[in-house]
């Protein structure tokens, strides 16, 4: 084999092909097993499952998700999977966990057996967790991720298994979700039999409080989106027509940006209203896991800080699920990922996340560049002096979680690693940067419909790229030394934040007494942002739950973990705590804060006369006012 060949059969190899994800004819899969759940103890916080799977003779090793897609780390929660029970036809057999591999359950069938089946239970947590496993269940709603309640056989790819399984819902509540139902019979809903993968890939909503809003119907031109909802009250589902027809505009713009083409056969926004199952979202190809507070789709102001997060994990079925960098692309729940390109997956996203919700108008385009300033403050954290944005990539599987202050030495903003800020701020300057070089004629949204929008319109596939694909399609937008201007962000270890796209678009980055609502987006809860005067974080208890190392506050001894009991003599809460910042302008003498370090009192002065300082951005005079471009609505007709 001559050498020409042979790199001619390596680049062949190697170019990344897309898999289908759900054939259009489907072929008997290898391993067929079902998994039947009973979710009519959800208020009861318990699922019960059943898998039964063909037996197989001898050593056998049961696991349970490790690796979840999405959630970019080793998430399974297997500390509560908990009623273990298995059987070779009606025969109990015992099981040893892996000393290892401890998501792994190793034990033998006896020969002649036919079938093996497990019995267990998942205890969903009251408080804590991550993502999918934060609470999931309460007295009115259940999301069931099958990934919980999911057994399988060690070393079989999930996307070689095919599975059958149904879920009893509670009395009265109803379901909604993407995956394909082949019955249903009371309140047990049959699916059809699809991979273990895509199953794991369809999480489902149940609820006494359902509302499914058919944003385009199957057959429009667009195909089926529909946002299906659960919700604490039939209050919480009392949102206006207007905020429904935004969505609408939401789809149609969000295609744009990808040549209109889809790579899901419907879209369903698994949407939940509760104040207490988290607030997140978990992407998906045919569907996305989001949960905000209850009043989120009735309150205005509510409504306009999560606006990011339908856009966000809609991208995802492009960004992240159908194109995936190739660390995430490991053939199942076993292998370790690496998230070394979150900067595109997660950063890309979240750039478009936030500028969609303005293209359509679920933010006005004053309140989106709010949204770049408080992303611009929080990358401004003194952690990017020692850790490059992309080592907050590759640590990402520790740094989602990592907790007990001390977030922006982490390099942690608003509770997530950087790269999703950061890449806010990258890639408005890579989209300004197209714009610029070719006299506005292309932007990022042509990057997009080359890398992301190929053919197989309406099919679910999964292709790996790598960091060479992403400059190479760039540099087919417009030739630039793509791989240094990323490059170079990602190794940066300076103070100096990148502004380029903020400076390039128009705009100056800003100071300003005026508050900012996105720079605790999710929080309504009475923490006060004070980064931008004191360098800290404070809860609604008066904890100082992140404090920066150089600013005034902790250069003055206040620090992580300690408790302000007073300032100025007076008993903390939120307001007297923002009062006394807005007084510091014309006071004097230093701000005076009585602390509670771990039952030891003392007493902290900052000689601080700044303010209040919010982020913004200010409109830089003689500029084109490229932002406001980039931020203006594309599609113009359907609605
Ligand atoms: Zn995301």
């Amino acid at each position: 084999m001559t050498a020409r060949i042979l790199s001619a059969l390596i680049l062949l190899l190697s170019s990344p092909v897309a898999r289908p994800l759900i054939e259009r004819q489907p072929k008997p899969a290898p391993l067929a097993m079902t998994l039947d759940v009973d979710a009519t103890d959800a208020p009861m916080k318990i699922l019960h499952a059943t898998m039964t799977m063909p037996a197989p003779a001898g050593a056998v090793a049961l696991f349970y998700p490790k690796w979840i897609p999405g959630e970019h780390m080793p998430s399974g929660p297997i500390a509560n999977l908990t009623g273990l029970h298995v059987f070779a036809d009606s025969a109990e057999i015992p099981w040893r966990r892996d000393l290892v591999e401890m998501n792994a359950f190793r034990l033998t069938v006896p020969a002649g057996a036919k079938t093996l089946t497990a019995k267990y239970d998942y205890v969903v947590p009251y408080v804590g967790g991550a993502f999918g496993s934060l609470p999931s269940t309460n007295a009115k709603i259940a999301v069931i991720n099958w990934y919980t309640v999911g057994l399988y056989p060690m070393g079989t790819s999930p996307a070689a298994i095919s599975v059958t399984s149904s879920l009893k819902a509670p009395a009265g509540w109803k379901h909604g979700g993407s995956l394909d139902i082949a019955s249903v019979d009371g309140t047990t809903i049959r699916y059809a039999p699809t991979s273990l993968e895509m199953l794991n890939d369809h999480p489902v909503l149940l609820g006494e409080h359902f509302r499914s809003i058919t944003l385009w119907p199957a057959g429009s031109p667009v195909g089926e989106h529909v946002i299906d909802v659960v919700a604490d009250s039939e209050w919480a589902l009392q949102f206006p027509q207007s905020r429904i027809d935004i969505y609408k505009q939401i789809v149609l713009e969000e295609r744009a940006v990808f040549g209109n083409v889809g790579h899901y056969r419907k879209y369903h926004w698994l949407l939940t209203l509760s104040d207490n199952l988290g607030a997140f979202g978990v992407e998906h190809h045919e569907c996305a896991d989001d949960r905000v507070a209850e009043s989120t789709f009735v309150d205005d102001d509510s409504a306009k800080r999560s606006s990011l997060l339908l856009p966000h994990e809609f991208f995802h079925s492009w960004n992240g699920k159908a194109r995936r960098p190739a660390g995430l692309v490991t053939g199942g729940y076993e292998q370790p990922m690496q998230d070394d390109l979150l900067w595109v997956y997660e950063g890309l996203t979240m750039y478009y996340g936030e500028l969609l919700a303005a293209r359509a108008g679920l933010i006005s385009k004053e309140e989106w560049l709010d949204e770049v300033a408080a992303d611009a403050m929080g990358v401004s954290a003194p952690g990017r002096t020692w850790r490059p944005l992309q080592d907050a990539a590759d640590s990402a599987p520790f740094l989602y979680t990592a907790g007990g202050g001390w977030s922006g030495v982490r390099r942690q903003v608003s509770g997530l690693p950087s790269f999703y800020a950061e890449g806010t701020l990258i890639w408005l300057e890579a989209d300004v940067t197209i714009r610029r070089l070719t006299n506005g004629r292309k932007s990022l949204d042509d990057f997009c419909a080359l890398f992301f929008g190929q053919n197989d319109n309406g099919t679910v596939w999964v292709k790996p790229y790598d960091a060479d694909e992403v400059y190479r399609t760039l540099n087919s937008v417009v030739a630039a030394d793509w791989r240094k201007f990323f490059t170079d962000r990602l190794q940066s270890k300076t103070a100096s934040i990148p502004l380029g796209g903020i400076e390039g678009g128009g705009y100056t980055f800003v100071y300003a007494t005026a508050s900012n609502m996105f720079t605790d987006p999710w929080a309504l809860d009475g923490s006060v942002n004070a980064y931008g005067s004191l360098g800290i974080h404070v809860g609604a208890d008066g904890t100082v739950d992140d404090a920066w190392p150089g600013r005034p506050a902790f250069a003055a001894g206040l620090g992580n973990g300690m408790k302000i009991v007073a300032v100025n003599g007076r008993r903390f809460s939120s307001d007297v705590l923002l009062r006394a910042l807005e007084a510091s302008k014309t006071s004097t003498t230093p701000m005076e804060f009585i602390v509670d370090n771990a039952s030891y009192f003392t007493t902290v002065r900052i000689d601080y006369h700044g303010g209040l300082r919010y982020p913004h951005l200010e409109r830089t005079p003689g500029n084109e006012d490229l932002l406001g471009a980039i931020a203006s609505r594309r599609v113009t007709t359907g609605r």
